[in-house]
């Protein structure tokens, strides 16, 4: 296509550059009926065809005010694919400038724009469809929580989708009835629109021509298809089915085959594909087949032990943990405790992943302990302070006593300067844990 294009728009449908709207249509009414590929041999039909789609251009271009401007200016430089133009510099640039404007403020007026998307095809980027072959797929996100996923999920959903009409088998036309071609796209099935890309920036795209479908002809009304009036597919509606196994994960696909809209120029429907999403879970993490959650006790169950349900599971089930006392484990802030074959299924397998435990202990609220009995019978059950810093028989001659505050978390440290080492430097990752450290220290 690219040699009919390099010819001057008004030499290719005989017409001087001053030639009125009128005269344009005419001009192209009278090229048109001499080659159209309908009209010559087969074994012309090629050419005819590329000479047919060269006037239909030419006459697109010139029959529009603003694109017949752009190609006065610029020529076809203006409607090549990515090559955008640019407003900048050049005597033109002013006048330019206010033909995008224009283009931009007045869209209504240019066929298939401000529109927004025409059918299901403006997905993927603008280019012409290619015919033939298995429709194109529908992608949709499909929202999961980490339940749903752990023992997977069926769901029934109505769905209406286009199907080639039986009883015209997708031509749009009676039986025996001729098709004229398309008015609209002058037969190519496609039609160009200049589109906005950036500031002082157009491009053109190539869409399928929505008067005929994309098929270069039509049928006059009588002669249209009376099941589907022209349209060449009806709506069906059908119940899907949708199966999500256990154990699946964000971004697995689910595909209905042959479930998506039918096209009558397409061998086969593509598919509907779902792609799922994990929906974030308040208690659990996922990894893989592995799940973490935190473990919250308090102070005398991380010294003393329990036995209770420290969780629910997924799929409803309390996890019940027993840490037993005297000669027990002591848990402390931090860590982590596994529980092997407690996370998530994994797909099409009887084997699981491990749930992983993080500590987290509650310490009492200041001033828990107000009875002085009580704080020496606490100081007689707990261990002897190891704590202390300094070593056995290690003191120092000089001792101040000093006063402290508690402060939330270390933002204050170094803040103001410039050192790297400052403040937000040391703070715990996930900022929860961050405070028990430094107030057992102060202790
Ligand atoms: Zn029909
Ligand atoms: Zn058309």
């Amino acid at each position: 296509m690219s040699t009919p294009d390099e010819q001057d728009l008004y030499e290719l449908l005989s017409i001087p550059r001053t030639a009125t709207k009128a005269e344009i249509k005419k001009a192209y009414h009278r090229a048109a009926l001499t080659s159209h590929p309908d009209k010559v041999p087969s074994e012309q039909r090629e050419e005819a065809d590329l000479k047919f789609k060269a006037i239909s251009r030419a006459y697109e271009i010139l029959s529009d005010d603003d694109t017949r401007h752009l190609y006065d200016e610029h020529g076809m430089a203006a409607f090549e694919k990515g090559g955008g133009m640019n407003g900048g510099g050049g005597p033109g640039g002013p006048d330019l400038d206010d033909i995008l404007a224009q283009m931009f403020g007045g869209m209504g007026g240019m066929p298939g724009m401000g529109g927004g998307m025409g059918g299901g095809d403006g997905m993927g980027g603008g280019g012409a469809r290619r015919k033939g072959g298995k429709g194109r797929n529908e992608v949709q996100p499909y929202e999961v929580t980490l339940e749903e996923l752990y023992k997977g999920k069926t769901t029934r959903f109505a769905s209406t989708k286009k199907v080639v009409c039986a009883t015209c088998r997708g031509t749009g036309g009676k039986e025996k009835a001729k098709s004229k071609p398309c008015d609209s796209c002058k037969g190519r099935g496609q039609t160009t629109r200049i589109r906005p890309v950036g500031p002082g920036l157009v491009t053109q795209e190539t869409v399928p021509c929505a008067t005929c479908s994309g098929k270069g002809s039509f049928y006059a009304d009588k002669d249209k298809c009376k099941k589907c009036k022209g349209a060449r597919t009806v709506s069906q509606k059908k119940i899907l089915e949708l199966y999500i196994p256990p154990g699946s994960k964000q971004g697995d696909r689910i595909v209905l085959a042959g479930e998506a809209d039918q096209d009558p120029d397409d061998s086969e429907p593509g598919d509907i594909v779902f792609e799922v999403v994990e929906e974030p879970h308040k208690v659990f993490h996922r990894a893989g087949a592995d799940l973490q959650a935190d473990l919250e006790i308090g102070l005398v169950e991380a010294l003393t032990g329990f036995n209770r349900v420290v969780l629910r599971h997924l799929d409803g089930r309390g996890i019940q943990l027993h840490v037993e006392q005297p000669a027990g484990k002591v848990l402390r802030p931090d860590e982590i405790l596994r529980i092997r074959g407690e996370g998530m299924p994994v797909k099409r397998s009887d084997s699981r992943g491990d749930l992983y435990l993080t500590v987290r202990v509650t310490f009492p609220e200041d001033g828990w302990l107000r009875d002085p009995a009580a704080v020496e019978r606490v100081r007689d059950v707990l261990p002897k302070a190891e704590g202390a810093r300094f070593g056995v028989g290690e003191t120092p001659e000089m001792v101040d006593e000093v006063e402290f505050e508690a402060v939330e978390n270390l933002e204050g440290f170094g803040a103001g300067s410039d050192d790297p080492r400052a403040g937000a430097e040391w703070e715990d990752e996930d900022g929860e844990a961050g405070g028990q450290g430094a107030q057992c220290a102060q202790q």
